[in-house]
């Protein structure tokens, strides 16, 4: 099964789709990871794409759609894989659709108050990019990754300003893509406001009447 996790930046698609994941052994490939990494690694496409990321601004379409169209071509995306994070504009998911089939869009929902307080308490790993919440999701040692000891940070794109840029964009090119993929009857709202345990049992579930 193919599956799209659709919602504005901070909203949980992330914890969700990671934790998914394992549960569905699919591949979690997360636009966003994987250009932080580019940008780690300073790779011409990382380069290209950090100044548009640390203004909260788009990576443009050419450079991402490269991007996933490579990992999509690997092995173990045959199978079924969860994508995070694209498609984000209507270009971007007409060009998916020539690649694959999708099966469901699950759109998390909430309001702009839950998400601004969710990202201003949002740590990340530097290393393996798994996501903290300073009160709903604690690393047992503060300031490290329980996972792989890396140090947690508060991205750049998470501070007050680039986050306001970030839910301008989402609002102006991404929340489009709701009636997009509802004409094509694909979408599921989910209620994202609850705790992220909460969340899940309700992706699971509309994940088993699907199946
Ligand atoms: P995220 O971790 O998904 O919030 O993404 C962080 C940043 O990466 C975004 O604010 C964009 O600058 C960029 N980005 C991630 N995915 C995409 C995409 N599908 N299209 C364009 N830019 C993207």
């Amino acid at each position: 099964m193919n599956i799209i996790f659709l919602g504005a930046p901070g909203v949980g698609k992330g914890t969700l789709s990671h934790k998914l994941s394992g549960s569905l052994h699919y591949p979690h490939i997360a636009t966003g990871n994987m250009l932080r990494e580019n940008v780690i690694q300073k790779t011409t496409l990382g380069l290209e794409a950090k100044k548009f990321m640390d203004e909260g601004h788009l990576v443009p379409d050419s450079v991402v759609i490269g991007m996933v169209d490579e990992r999509l071509s690997r092995a173990d995306a045959k199978n079924g894989i969860i994508l995070d994070g694209f498609p984000r504009t209507i270009a971007q998911a007409e060009e998916l659709k020539k690649k694959i089939k999708i099966d469901i869009i699950i759109n998390l929902q909430a309001s702009d108050e839950i998400i601004v307080n969710r990202i201003s308490k949002r740590r990340t790993c530097e290393s393996c990019h798994f996501v903290y919440h300073l009160d709903f999701i604690k690393p047992n040692r503060e300031g490290y990754c329980d996972k792989c000891s890396g140090f947690l940070i508060q991205r750049d794109d998470d501070k007050p300003e680039a986050v306001k840029k970030r839910l301008e964009v989402y609002y102006a090119k991404t929340a489009p893509l709701v009636d997009y993929y509802k004409k094509e009857h694909l979408l599921v709202n989910v209620d994202g406001s609850g705790l992220p345990d909460e969340v899940f049992a309700l992706v699971e579930e509309v994940l088993k009447k699907k199946r």
